[in-house]
């Protein structure tokens, strides 16, 4: 079964957390217009703050977890709970059983909120990846592509 989770962005920009530094950024989610074809395939991104680099499925922040984890275990409780339902009443009306299914409260947990904050910075380098980054970094910035620093 598929289960999707649709996460808020503020404008185009996903909320990031470096698991090194764990400060947080926003990169822009998918591909922007400017992005050209030839492109190269990004395996790691670098954190605009600490510079170091990460695989891009681990930048979540614990917030965006907790969420997407209780979206994914509400829908496997559903499904559990409805299978199981149908057995169990057949097994009931044998006579032989009676159960009775208690479930935790599966309902989807609040969206989590996508304030309108940080700064939009581009890399020279990489100028299709624009990311926004907090309002008070006044040191260098690294491309989340190539880890290259510069200054804003
Ligand atoms: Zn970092
Ligand atoms: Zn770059």
């Amino acid at each position: 079964m598929e289960i999707s989770v649709s996460l808020p962005l503020d404008e185009g920009f996903l909320r990031r957390e470096c698991p090194s530094c764990e400060r947080q950024f926003k990169w822009f989610n998918g591909d922007t217009d400017n992005k050209p074809e030839d492109a190269e395939a990004v395996e790691r991104y670098y954190c605009p703050y600490c510079g170091e680099p990460a695989a891009p499925d681990s930048w979540w922040t614990p917030e965006q977890l907790e969420y997407v984890q209780k979206i994914g275990l509400n829908a496997v409780t559903r499904r559990v709970r409805d299978e199981l339902g149908d057995s169990m009443r057949a097994l009931e009306k044998t006579g032989l059983l009676s159960v009775s299914l208690e479930g935790g409260d599966a309902s989807d947990p609040a969206p989590i909120s996508e304030p309108q904050d940080m700064v939009m910075v581009e890399p020279p380098c990489h100028y299709y990846e624009p990311i926004k980054i907090a309002e008070d970094w006044t040191e260098p910035v690294h491309c989340i592509v190539c880890g290259r620093a510069y200054v804003i």
